[in-house]
């Protein structure tokens, strides 16, 4: 079957190249360079979420300074407003933004399952009703990638029928397979710019690892510059989406790079570059700040809790960020009793926390690339979970399990 899939296509046009640079010598961690339009983008990679082509809370220049290459945008979002026909005109969302390093924008689908309750999937597309007037829409494949033509991003995403893992329904679940698969073809077929946007094919299947060999069999047979891993972090138990993640990424080639969608927790991250994968999104770093957390070495921080009151010391000693700098390196000096003071009640607050744990997340992302490229992953991989979890013995019993199937023991 595999032969025939291999014939059938030609690879697509590409407007990245990506830089192999390493593999850890125990787990399946990869360490490389992703060369997009707007910049080089070093792998692995934590892309932050810039719903309304605005970061919650921190201004592009912020951004920039934490070292982003790489953001988020929603398709979904920006083709209501401002709408396709002055992207359009403006030129796309980099210019309407500001904004000249590289975008990634997610193909719409997701936000209206997941958004609007009355939203139905059939062969055609995504009907819904629309949030102004209520008439009835339909996003298919072909609108979808005519969407993400017209805001210009660097790596557009198929269109996919997506849904929950935890869906006990698998003539669903296999249907939704097949029908991404279809969809993909029809993206390919409808993509206007491949020589300077790069089409990612997204792996479904739920938690059926016969499903997702299929899937990844079919998929990849389409050479799309990029690959992703994507119906996760919906709720699956933690064991499931491992297993999953290692699956698909054992079956992927070496010289593509993989984004498993919507994971975005600490420990998340590096137990999925563990397993291989190398680019990662979620909207909770920055949505937990404006709850007043923020994320550490040592876990996260509920700076509301009154036992910050009296604690002059920064967020994180050592981080980079421009909150928690001393002021004679030029930064704001700001303390864990000034974020009590504010959280929760002032937005400045919220700024403050967002700018800290996109830099926390960015800083983590920094240190895996280094620890891949000298080839220490698992002593990295010990340090993390002895500092994240008072020491690595409590650490989750999925990651340990997930862990132990690369080659390495927190136990030990
Ligand atoms: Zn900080």
């Amino acid at each position: 079957m595999s032969t025939d899939i291999k014939k059938a296509f030609k690879a697509m046009p590409s407007a990245l190249t990506f830089d192999l640079h390493a593999k850890c010598s125990t787990t399946k961690a990869r360490a490389s360079t992703l060369h997009l339009p707007h910049g080089s983008v070093p792998l692995p990679v934590f892309m932050p979420v810039a719903t309304q082509a605005s970061l919650k809370g921190l201004t592009y220049d912020q951004l920039k300074d934490t070292g982003c290459m790489l953001c988020l945008n929603n398709t979904y979002h920006l083709g209501l407003k401002p709408g396709q026909a002055i992207l359009d005109h403006v030129g796309g969302a980099h210019k309407l933004q500001g904004w000249d390093r590289n975008i990634l924008t997610d193909s719409g689908g997701f936000q209206m399952v997941s958004l609007l309750k009355l939203a139905k999937v059939t062969e055609e597309g995504v009907r819904f009703l629309s949030p102004h007037d209520g008439t009835p829409m339909l996003l298919t494949p072909e609108h979808s990638i005519s969407l993400q033509n017209s805001i210009g991003s660097d790596i557009i995403m198929q269109l996919d029928d997506v849904i929950a893992t935890t869906t006990p329904d698998p003539t669903r679940m296999k249907e939704a397979m097949e029908r991404s698969v279809r969809w993909l073809d029809r993206c390919i077929e409808a993509h206007k710019y491949p020589g300077r946007q790069n089409l990612f094919c997204i792996i479904q299947g739920g938690l059926d690892l016969d499903l997702r060999r299929q899937c990844c069999e079919e998929m990849v047979a389409r050479e799309t510059p990029g690959i992703a891993i994507g119906g996760l972090s919906g709720g699956e138990a933690k064991a499931e989406y491992c297993k999953v993640v290692d699956t698909c990424t054992g079956l992927l080639p070496d010289h593509k790079p993989r984004y498993v969608m919507g994971v975005g927790y600490p420990e998340d991250l590096v137990v999925s570059v563990a397993l291989g994968a190398d680019m990662f999104d979620c909207v909770w770093p920055t949505r937990t700040a404006r709850f007043g957390n923020a994320i550490t070495p040592y876990g996260v921080l509920n700076l509301r809790h009154n036992s910050y009151m009296n604690d002059f010391s920064p967020i994180q000693e050592g981080c980079k960020c421009p909150c928690c700098r001393p002021k004679s390196e030029g930064g704001l000096g700001i303390t864990k009793a000034y974020c009590h003071h504010l959280a929760a009640k002032e937005t400045v607050g919220a700024h403050l926390l967002t700018m800290h744990n996109v830099q926390y997340q960015l800083s983590l992302m920094d240190s895996i690339r280094e620890a891949i490229l000298e080839d220490r992953y698992p002593a990295f991989l010990l340090d993390f979970f002895d500092k994240y979890y008072g020491s690595r013995l409590k650490s989750p019993q999925w990651a340990v399990d997930a862990l132990r199937g690369v080659g390495v023991d927190l136990f030990a």
